[in-house]
């Protein structure tokens, strides 16, 4: 390809509404466009990263066994209702009217659509197991898209469904997938991790999500040091705490006017905010409940809704909790309680001896607290945060780091919960019918796009790692136009390496080198080839690898050699 004919709109200046460096890089180099919030046009160069992407993870689903259909984006409503989405999904998914005023919706998720085509075609366990995949677009009004292709309200994503008689075939499918999953992000070239996203639900590991591994990511990745414990923080787990054995002293309540946060209290008591026993008010659902945490741990929501077995926890404000206790913010506790309350203690909570809570009285605290002989042990459950340093819960002596990542695949074992809904029967090998099992399986191919270059960029642009490159080779023809032997040179070079498979960019435009230079550096190609009057002279190229600051004279023969070694 000719930089001279190829559509490559590169911007100078960084655009003002991107905050991620692979926002930036990708609206600056050229590779894709906003038309509005959350919706995005692939430009050439991008889509041919987006095509890069997509075939190796083609490639690696056909040999998974998975077979590649294509579904409507326009899904009908009634498929909707009777899974019991239509309701519970909420505004992320767009619903609109067709002219007879059915409702229709845009398709984020396709178990629906997969589910109905099951039920009509499949009739016997001897057709199964089966996976089915398709890579199309989904459309998700996310409530704040934003980081550009990361989280868009319109993306690409992989999504594969498998059935199956039996759980020990789900299983099966499920590691095959699993497996599949690691080689494509491996063949990326991304650091990435698979980590235990179990909801806890029935039969253990049912869930696991991919991260790409990257300081920018939305996610809290806990992974040990000793052993191949992963998990999303929003449920990592760590060792539990030994229960303490130090002698108790007796309760005492002190006077801490004006108290607001476990820091202050600590200070003004002279103990460590370790010491303390926090009370957290939350709404679960719609009903109070008072969560108690150890004063130096975080309280995390995803567990305590979990925890509560409800929808959704979230903290009462001070009005409300003035409101529901009849006690000022910053000064409740489980003794004494003014109203009757469920609570809910984290383990470490409940490990700890002489500890300090508020005394429902304001500006009152204790001090010195025990379970047991001063307020009952409440129900203990999982609710904090784990930090770095923890124990592993699997092993010793493992502990627990933290990174950040970008979820870029998930795999799930759905058992039965759509195709029950959906009446996906067959007869199994005993002449009845039974509800299929069914796993999904979803990768987000576009937001690989953005997380590759998170994880592949420096002060001048993107390094693409060689199998997401839009092009393998750029070749800068320095003056052209000038010219003819460096233009022919230029080309001849770009016809052999194009003739071994490699896809070559020629900047043969009337730029100053310095421009050239940069805008190669910028769109990131892996290896970059220079021909000028002078090169030509002594019969050499300038050869740089992008991730390189050194250029090599290199011969033509040794060009080749370089780049045949790196790139096939
Ligand atoms: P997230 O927690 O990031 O919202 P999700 O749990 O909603 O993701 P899934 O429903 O499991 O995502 O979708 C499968 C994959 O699709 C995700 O792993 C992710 O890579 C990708 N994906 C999800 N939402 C978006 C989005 N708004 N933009 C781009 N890719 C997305
Ligand atoms: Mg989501």
């Amino acid at each position: 390809m000719r930089a001279s004919q190829f559509f490559l709109p590169t911007l100078k200046e960084t655009p003002a509404e991107a905050e991620l460096v692979s926002h930036q890089l990708l609206l600056r180099g050229g590779f894709i466009r906003r038309l509005a919030s959350g919706l995005y046009t692939w430009l050439p160069l991008g889509l041919r990263v987006l095509r890069k992407v997509e075939a190796v993870v083609r490639e690696e689903m056909e040999r998974a066994g998975a077979q590649e259909v294509l579904m409507p984006v326009v899904q009908p409503a009634e498929l909707w209702q009777e899974s019991g989405r239509w309701e519970m999904y909420g505004p992320e998914l767009l619903r609109l009217k067709d002219r007879h005023q059915r409702d229709f919706c845009l398709g984020p998720t396709h178990e629906e659509v997969i589910s109905d085509l099951a039920r009509r075609e499949i009739r016997s366990y001897r057709q199964l197991p089966v996976n089915l995949y398709q890579i199309q677009t989904k459309f998700r009004d996310e409530i704040r898209p934003r980081f550009g292709l990361m989280r868009a309200r319109e993306f690409i994503m992989k999504d594969a469904y498998s059935f199956h008689v039996d759980q020990d075939s789900l299983r099966a499918t499920y590691q095959d997938m699993y497996d599949a999953y690691s080689r494509v992000f491996t063949r990326l070239g991304l650091e990435f991790r698979a980590v235990d996203a179990d909801n806890g639900s029935i039969g253990g590991k049912a869930s696991h999500e991919f991260h790409v591994l990257a300081d920018s990511g939305e996610d809290a990745i806990v992974h040990c040091s000793a052993c191949d414990y992963a998990a999303n923080q929003e449920l990592a787990r760590s060792r539990p705490e030994a229960e303490r054995s130090e002698e108790m002293f007796s309760a005492e309540q002190r006077s801490t006017p004006g108290i607001r946060t476990v820091l202050e209290q600590a200070k003004l008591l002279g103990i460590t905010p370790a010491q303390v026993v926090k009370s957290l008010l939350v709404i679960a659902d719609e009903h109070p409940v008072l969560l108690l945490l150890r004063g130096d741990d975080e309280l995390n929501l995803i567990k305590a809704a979990r925890a509560l077995d409800v929808d959704a926890v979230r903290m009462a404000s001070a009005e409300e909790s003035q409101e529901i206790l009849g006690v000022p913010f910053g000064f409740f506790g489980p003794k004494d309680l003014p109203v009757t309350l469920p609570i809910l203690a984290d383990q470490r909570a409940l490990a700890l001896r002489n500890f300090s809570t508020g005394a429902n009285v304001a500006d009152q605290h204790w001090l010195n607290l025990n379970w047991e002989r001063d307020l009952p042990r409440p129900a203990v459950a999982d609710l904090r945060n784990v930090q770095a340093g923890d124990a592993c819960p699997h092993c010793t002596p493992g502990t627990l780091g933290i990174r950040r990542g970008i979820e870029v695949g998930h795999v799930f074992q759905l058992g039965t919960r759509y195709s029950e809904k959906l009446g996906v029967r067959v007869l199994n090998e005993a002449g009845k019918e039974q509800t299929v099992l069914m796993g999904c399986y979803g990768i987000g191919v576009s937001r690989i796009v953005a997380a590759a270059v998170e994880q592949n960029f420096d002060e001048r642009g993107i390094c693409w790692p060689p199998a997401l490159a839009p092009f393998d080779v750029g070749i800068v023809a320095i003056q052209a136009k000038k010219s003819p032997a460096v233009r022919a040179a230029a080309e001849t070079m770009m016809e052999r390496l194009e003739k071994l498979g490699m896809q070559v960019f020629l900047d043969d435009r009337d730029e100053r080198p310095g421009v050239q230079f940069a805008t190669l550096d910028l769109i990131g190609l892996p290896h970059r080839l220079v021909i000028s009057d002078k090169t030509l002279a002594q019969n050499v190229w300038e050869y740089r690898s992008r991730r390189e600051s050194e250029n090599r004279l290199l011969s033509e023969d040794a060009v080749l050699a370089v780049l045949q070694g790196e790139s096939v």
